[in-house]
């Protein structure tokens, strides 16, 4: 069996386009506004130590409905098959509140989680992750996933977690 490597985080954060660039197709639907992708979308990836299993889900999470009554069955169902979570996380919004209460549900779920700053590209990498280091996860992996900077290390990262 293929790793399970799952894509989880807010609407418009670049799961859909990380998707993209883990399983090198267009089969994800990328776009400018939140909650496109509303079901799980499948794809097998081959960077680095692959290959591997990508699961991309629609976003969870906003401030006013909460966390939870937001995780949605299909996120949930694809969070319990999964054998690695990606967090995203939006280099550009920084860390919300979302965020905060995203990473805490995910904690809790006992899984090896990564922690995912994308849209590294546009700023310094290193100024990039210094506010996600309040989520208390583990080391934060900047990426770009329309550049594709960051993508290999982090599936390395990823496979020496599994
Ligand atoms: P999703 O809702 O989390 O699936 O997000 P999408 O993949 O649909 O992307 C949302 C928007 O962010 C789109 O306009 C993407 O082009 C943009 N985006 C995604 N990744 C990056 C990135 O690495 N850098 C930049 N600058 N924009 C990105
Ligand atoms: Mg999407």
């Amino acid at each position: 069996m293929l790793p399970v490597i799952t894509l989880i985080g807010r609407p418009n954060v670049g799961k859909s386009t990380l998707f993209n660039r883990l399983t090198r197709t267009r089969d994800a639907l990328v776009a400018d506004f939140p909650g496109l992708t509303r079901d799980r979308q499948y794809g097998v990836g081959r960077i680095g130590p692959g290959p591997y299993v990508v699961v991309d889900t629609g976003g969870i999470g906003t401030a006013a409905e909460g966390v939870e009554a937001l995780m949605e069955r299909q996120v949930q169902l694809a969070i319990d098959e999964a054998d690695h979570l990606l967090f995203l996380v939006d280099t550009k919004d920084g860390c919300t509140p979302e965020d905060m209460e995203i990473a805490q549900r995910l904690r809790r779920l006992g899984k090896p989680i990564s922690l995912v700053v994308n849209k590294s590209d546009t700023m310094d990498p290193l100024l990039a992750v210094a506010d996600f280091h309040q989520l208390g996860l583990d080391e934060p992996n900047a990426v770009s996933a329309t550049q594709g900077l960051g993508v290999r290390d982090l599936i390395e990262h990823v496979f020496s977690r599994l």
